[in-house]
């Protein structure tokens, strides 16, 4: 099963994708996790791509690229992955399916997840996260059980620096001119659904599980 779950800036693609991973047990691949990780490490690529993260702007294409490629070798993607938050350009979509022909793989489904800019930007607002182990929190909607503190491992949760609020704007600007042309892109291509991202994550989450059920049953 070869998954791709796309969407704007705090549409909700963390949640799902933990969700999806956890349930159908296979690796979440995060592009922003992986940077993330890079970046508590310092390693060079970490600090290369903490240059444009921190403005909102997407890391180069070839740095990307290079990144996601390297992980999707890995052996636990064997039996399959789920992408979030990669590809984001066309040249990214066009890369990867490059890579996945090489390896005689291809996506299977490629979920959209829509939601209107008022809730984005309200989410993203409220949006806490763990660096530790990547769980993300809503304090509106989804807020950890005890305040400020991580429900899965116990570390402190934060505010990334890339939410506050004119990183945002920039965010979403960058969505819609970069990565909104893969909708097109995929759906092209035969393998796009949208899904209502509006709902509370657990409907938004039944709505999902009703794709890849209809997946497993072409297999
Ligand atoms: P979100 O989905 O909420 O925007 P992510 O955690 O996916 O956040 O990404 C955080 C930042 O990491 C992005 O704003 C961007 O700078 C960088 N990034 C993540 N994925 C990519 C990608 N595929 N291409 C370029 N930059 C990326
Ligand atoms: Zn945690």
């Amino acid at each position: 099963m070869r998954l791709l779950i796309m969407g704007a800036p705090g549409a909700g693609k963390g949640t799902q994708a933990k969700l999806i991973t956890e349930k159908y047990n296979i690796p979440h691949i995060s592009s922003g996790d992986i940077f993330r990780q890079e970046i508590k490490d310092n390693t060079k690529d970490g600090q290369l791509a903490n240059k444009y993260i921190i403005k909102g702007q997407l890391v180069p294409d070839d740095l990307t690229i290079s990144v996601i490629s390297k992980r999707l070798q890995k052996e636990d993607c064997n039996h399959g992955f789920l992408l979030d938050g990669f590809p984001r350009t066309i040249k990214q979509a066009h890369a990867l399916d490059q890579l996945l022909a090489k390896l005689n793989l291809k996506l299977d489904l490629v979920i959209n997840l829509n939601v209107s800019k008022d809730l984005i930007i309200k989410r993203l607002s409220g949006r806490r996260v763990c660096l530790k182990c990547g769980a993300t929190y809503n304090l509106n909607t989804n807020p950890p059980k005890k305040e400020g503190i991580c429900d899965r491992c116990g570390d402190t949760i934060i505010l990334r620096d890339d939410d506050k609020e004119e990183t945002v704007k920039m965010r979403l600007d960058v969505y819609e001119n970069q990565t909104k042309p893969l909708i097109k892109y995929y759906s092209d291509q035969k393998i796009l659904v949208h899904v209502d991202g509006n709902l509370n994550f657990r409907d938004t989450f039944k709505e999902v599980v009703k794709f890849i059920g209809d997946l497993d049953g072409k297999h």
